[in-house]
């Protein structure tokens, strides 16, 4: 059962971003509706490819479950790679990288900083579209999940409300793969946690009350999580949720990747349609590595 919720948070945020990816940067409706894997888009990628949101999650996995503990420098070593030469990237390059993400970045370059996030960056969703690994490894544990939930972001993204985006989401995964019924994951008290009032408010339930015309897939974390919550509270399966997702359109890889997390890990790997799964790039290896995080957890 956890280790079916583990699968399905990792692979679940491959999915959400191979879903979304061919109508990045499109405008909401836009664009033929997804409905199913698709090739093509800004990057031009085969069917079932992934980007930088899985990337980046898949280095911060690694280095979770080779350093069997949160290492901040290598972390921010291996996103380096993927940026400089491709790491764990589909095709072998860095193709789509978000603008805090590379100014932290080429701040790391130049000044060897292992937190080279800004506070002074806009509070863009980079680092929660990465998240999932982070609750999964430190699943036992949650406080640990909690600081290096927001750890993790302020890597590339300092601003409060990224962190506690990532605090927050990294709480709903936390209780999802707890096997918790979804009133339970979604139900949240004020002042629960620590968050700055933007990320509470969502927590506290601001995207039941809207409609789709309300909910922004513009790529600020909180909008993010918000639309991501949004799809999950919409929807009573994985696949209905991800498609709802990733059709809000716009940075829709990312709002697939967030919602994906969360969703896999309530549902489980069996909620996915296996036909995202078999047409998912490199599988095998998002598996291992799913599994590496479930036998190294702690
Ligand atoms: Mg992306």
């Amino acid at each position: 059962m956890l280790k079916s919720k583990f699968f399905g948070s990792f692979l679940g945020l491959a999915v959400g971003d191979a879903l979304g990816a061919p109508i990045e940067f499109e405008v909401r409706d836009s664009y033929k509706e997804v409905i199913e894997m698709r090739e093509g888009g800004p990057f031009n990628l085969k069917i079932g490819q992934w980007t930088d949101d899985t990337s980046l999650a898949l280095c911060i996995a690694m280095s979770l479950i080779e350093k069997r503990n949160f290492d901040p420098e290598d972390i921010i070593h291996r996103f380096h790679q993927w940026f400089r030469v491709g790491y764990l990237s589909c095709t072998g390059h860095c193709f789509d990288i978000g603008n805090t993400t590379k100014a932290a970045l080429l701040r790391y370059e130049e000044k060897g900083e292992l937190y080279s996030g800004s506070e002074a960056d806009p509070a863009t969703n980079g680092s929660i579209m990465r998240l999932a690994p982070i609750p999964l490894f430190f699943h036992r544990n949650l406080d640990q999940t909690l600081f290096f939930a927001g750890e993790s972001s302020r890597i590339t993204h300092a601003p409060i409300e990224c962190m506690d985006a990532c605090k927050a989401l990294a709480l709903l995964i936390h209780r999802a793969l707890s096997g918790s019924p979804k009133e339970t994951v979604l139900n949240y008290i004020k002042g629960e946690l620590d968050l700055c009032n933007e990320i509470e408010e969502i927590l506290l339930g601001s995207y039941k009350r809207k409609s789709r015309a309300e909910i922004s897939a513009k790529g600020l974390a909180s909008t993010c999580l918000e639309a991501a919550l949004w799809s999950f509270d919409q929807t009573d399966n994985f696949n209905d949720g991800v498609l709802l997702a990733v059709n809000l359109g716009e940075d829709s890889d990312t709002t697939g990747a967030v919602y994906g997390q969360l969703a896999g890990a309530f549902y489980g790997i069996e909620g996915i349609s296996p036909d995202f799964l078999e047409k998912l790039w490199n599988r095998e290896m998002l598996e291992s590595v799913a599994l590496d995080l479930y036998k190294h957890r702690i």
